[in-house]
């Protein structure tokens, strides 16, 4: 079923970019919707309508000139930006998106590969910069998907490698960053 869900997502994309939007980038995700996971507690979620989607979700975020997706992966969220309430009670500065399963990760949006490393408590990392002082940092990756490399220019919506549980991670997540000026940012709010 969420199978499905997800094959429709990017068949209609397809047909959208066609019709409309002929400066939509190849193979670029577009899912219109983002929703927590069900079954967890999550201390610091954002806020959701009844069906746990995320209020007044727009999927694509404009900071100083530069257009980044708030979630470049087919997930739900497992842990929001912010403190995390219980247990350790740290800060949390990126947003976890939970896949259950490796999956595609997509480059957030145009820019340059400046590090791809294995980092401790992130795993398999990949740091990207855009334009106007922004970055995306992309953690826990299982695998790289060829051609990453530093100094590789990417595209939004290209496929940086598939998410894992590599570092400090309990789970199969994208632990997503982004950061403007060198401060790390809510990916669900910044930006307009
Ligand atoms: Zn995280």
């Amino acid at each position: 079923m969420f199978l499905r869900l997800f094959f429709m997502l990017v068949l209609s994309a397809g047909i959208a970019a066609c019709a409309s939007t002929p400066s939509s980038r190849r193979g670029a995700p577009d899912f219109s919707s983002l929703s927590l996971c069900r079954g967890v507690v999550i201390s610091n979620a954002p806020a959701t309508d009844h069906s746990r989607r995320i209020a007044n979700y727009d999927p694509q975020a404009s900071i100083q000139g530069t257009v980044l997706l708030r979630a470049p992966v087919n997930a739900c969220v497992s842990s929001g930006f912010g403190p995390r309430r219980g247990g350790a009670g740290s800060f949390h500065h990126g947003l976890d998106l939970y896949t259950g399963r490796p999956s595609a990760v997509y480059a957030g949006g145009d820019g340059v590969i400046t590090s791809v490393d294995r980092l401790r408590g992130y795993g398999k990392t990949i740091l990207i910069r855009h334009g106007g002082g922004v970055e995306t940092r992309y953690a826990h990756l299982s695998s790289y998907a060829p051609g990453v490399r530093p100094g590789t220019r990417v595209r939004m919506g290209d496929v940086l490698g598939r998410t894992g549980d590599t570092g400090n991670a309990t789970a199969v997540h994208l632990h997503y960053e982004v950061i403007v000026d060198g401060k790390r940012h809510n990916p669900l709010t910044i930006g307009h």
